[in-house]
């Protein structure tokens, strides 16, 4: 039985990868378009490294789970989660240019 596995690049979703060695006994890639070097999901050992994790948890962050939910779900650590969020660049677009009170204290 054979098994396909279709990489793309985290950077830049290009196909066009090539081997490029192995690091740490995993096999490493190279992206001809970026020049980006990676080791594919398939081979990773902690789950907050694969390359959906961050979409996973901005989903449901959007969604109203909560931090130590999205840890225990997901398998990763709280400290990945909170560096996505300061990863965020959300503008919030204020209705008014003057408010009495304003409390923001959801994503
Ligand atoms: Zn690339």
């Amino acid at each position: 039985m054979k098994i396909q596995i279709t990489l793309t690049c985290p950077q830049c979703k290009s196909t066009n990868i090539v081997k490029n060695g192995k690091k740490t006994k995993k096999q490493n890639y190279l992206c001809n378009a970026c020049s980006r070097q990676f080791i594919g999901d398939h081979a990773l050992s902690y789950k907050g490294a694969h390359s959906n994790t961050i979409a996973l948890i901005i989903r449901m962050l959007v969604r109203g789970c909560g931090l130590r939910e999205i840890s225990v779900i997901l398998g990763i650590s709280l400290g990945k989660i909170l560096k996505t969020l300061e990863g965020q660049q959300v503008a919030l677009q204020p209705k008014r240019s003057f408010y009495d009170k304003l409390e923001v204290d959801e994503f």
